[in-house]
């Protein structure tokens, strides 16, 4: 099966409608930054904000959400809160993906050159499964003091996702896919991800494949990073390697991800807080929403604007405008001033 992109719908006159999704924590504040930004650069798209509310007693705002991004194909999400230890209630932001078979989530882990990190010159991808798995959300307690907890494989969406991560090798040039996994305890759900993943890779002789276990993984990743090409794993390993991954390269404010199925799309930050701790206080990084907003934008095939943004983005980061999360001093106001300026002089 080829993967075909999804097409994401024009408005008249190339303009695009987008679903915002601003989340809570500090979720509202970088969609203000990334309005601000769109609308100074001249961005032709337009934005459909959506709330969710966390504690609604019912799904109205959910669906919602999900009926807007089925009309728009493409949404900017911040994370939204999940609702209490209740067992059985849905986290919203599990729910929205599962709803859209957002069946992939992809996160692109390069170094900046002007951020001090552990390593230089990483550039990992890691193809995360993104429906199933540990995050099946299927808990009971069978009897006082023993929990139960399901974690579904399916042989189908392990397809899917191994498929769209030799295919992303092949097109995109990438020499080498490792399955990540824990298949000598987990023998039949890991295993049949891991068996899936071998049975994909014989249709691609041109890229090596491997496999590794998630704990050893994680001491490599921190040990010796570069081995890694792209990254093929579950639900919850991914979420773990790609925070390792992130925390390598400077941390939760920089990197975005791309959740994918076959009809729509959503662009976030890579590692999905919510930051509530540092939500209103002007000291959040806006790097990883602007950088979500500009995969947003070439997916939409708005390259110039795209290109505009990103290069503005890339020299705040290296001539040292940094937050706090980086080192630094500045503000989120002066990181996006200095973004700003940089589109000023690039398009006069
Ligand atoms: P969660 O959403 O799981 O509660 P947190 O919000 O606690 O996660 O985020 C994890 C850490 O990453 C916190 O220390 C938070 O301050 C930091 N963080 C997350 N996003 C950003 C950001 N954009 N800029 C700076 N720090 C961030
Ligand atoms: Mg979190």
């Amino acid at each position: 099966i080829k993967k075909v992109m999804p097409i994401p719908k024009a408005h008249y006159g190339g303009r695009h409608t987008v679903t915002l999704l601003p989340g809570a924590g500090i979720g509202p504040e970088l969609m203000n930054y990334v309005k601000e930004v769109f609308s100074y650069a001249g961005v032709p798209v337009d934005f459909e904000d959506v709330e969710i509310d966390p504690n609604a007693n019912d799904n109205v705002d959910l669906d919602y959400a999900i009926t807007s991004i089925r009309r728009n194909g493409v949404a900017l999400k911040g994370n939204i809160e999940t609702r209490s230890t209740e067992a059985g209630v849905l986290s919203r932001n599990v729910a929205l993906r599962n709803e859209l078979d957002l069946y992939v989530n992809v996160l692109h882990c390069v170094s900046y050159p002007g951020v001090n990190s552990r390593h230089k010159n990483i550039d990992i991808v890691i193809v995360r499964q993104n429906t199933e798995g540990e995050y099946a959300m299927l808990e009971h307690e069978s009897v006082k003091g023993v929990v139960e907890s399901m974690k579904v494989i399916t042989s189908v969406n392990s397809e899917r996702v191994a498929r769209y991560a030799f295919e992303y090798a092949k097109r995109n040039g990438r020499k080498k896919v490792t399955t990540v996994h824990k298949a000598n305890i987990m023998k039949l759900s890991d295993g049949l991800f891991l068996e899936i993943s071998r049975r994909v890779a014989k249709d691609y002789p041109d890229i090596t494949h491997n496999n590794m276990i998630i704990d050893n993984t994680c001491m490599q990743l921190v040990s010796n990073p570069h081995q890694f090409d792209i990254i093929l794993t579950t639900n919850l390993y991914g979420a773990i390697v790609s925070n390792v991954v992130c925390g390598l390269l400077g941390g939760a404010g920089l990197l975005a991800g791309k959740n994918f199925g076959d009809h729509y799309t959503i662009f976030e930050p890579g590692t999905r807080n919510t930051g509530t701790g540092i939500a209103g206080k002007n000291i959040a990084n806006p790097i990883a929403m602007l950088n979500a907003a500009v995969d947003m934008l070439r997916h939409l095939g708005h390259k110039y604007h795209a290109s505009l943004i990103q290069n503005a983005i890339n020299k705040t980061i290296n001539q040292g405008v940094h937050t706090r999360d980086l080192g630094g001093q500045a503000t989120s106001r002066e990181v996006v001033d200095t973004i700003m300026k940089h589109i000023k002089t690039a398009s006069d």
